[in-house]
């Protein structure tokens, strides 16, 4: 069997789930995403095998559906942060923003930063379309997109019916994301 996590480049490791979780090891060793609750057995499992849980510096969403941050809680000294729109959509309705209601009460307890521009070598790129706060992440360094539920293989682009989507937003984002000429796509899902 084809293993679930893959050396996908110099600095990137990637947990393909239902919910991907990438893993940076550069300057700071930090995780974009974290996947589902249901999933968690297989990132205790397989991601353990290439970073220890304590050590990660950072975390990073992406967006804040349940499919995206139900492990967070695995990451004991990680800084974590979100795109401000996404912190204040998930104050605001935390069960709309987070699309599970037991995640989202879990994930109260957790400190979320609104992201800068930049996290060391990342370049945060505001796309929102599948949610308001969405955001893709650019890596310079290997031109690497990761790119969330915005932006999927074969050019699909993410849904935008659901209750903090902006689908008027969505085309805009796309056309930023153009300018990324990115030798790897790091989704959020692989469909
Ligand atoms: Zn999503």
């Amino acid at each position: 069997m084809d293993s679930i996590v893959k050396r996908i480049s110099e600095d990137v490791w990637k947990l393909r789930s239902n919910g991907n979780i990438y893993f940076i090891n550069n300057e700071k060793r930090i995780i974009i995403d974290t996947s589902d609750r249901a999933n968690r057995h297989l990132v205790k499992q397989f991601l353990s095998k290439v970073i220890e849980f304590n050590k990660v510096e950072i975390v990073i969403f992406t967006h804040l559906h349940y499919d995206h941050i139900g492990n967070f809680d695995l990451f004991k000294n990680a800084e974590f942060f979100a795109s401000e729109q996404a912190i204040e959509d998930f104050k605001r309705d935390p069960v709309n923003t987070v699309l599970k209601e037991d995640i989202a009460e879990k994930f109260k307890a957790i400190k979320l930063n609104p992201i800068p521009k930049q996290v060391h070598n990342l370049e945060i790129i505001h796309t929102p379309g599948h949610t308001k706060g969405s955001i893709c992440l650019w890596y310079e360094k290997e031109k690497i997109l990761f790119s969330g539920d915005t932006l999927f293989f074969n050019k699909n682009i993410g849904r935008v019916d659901l209750p903090t989507s902006i689908p008027e937003k969505m085309q805009e984002s796309m056309i930023k994301l153009i300018n990324y000429n990115y030798k790897i796509l790091c989704p959020g899902h692989d469909y």
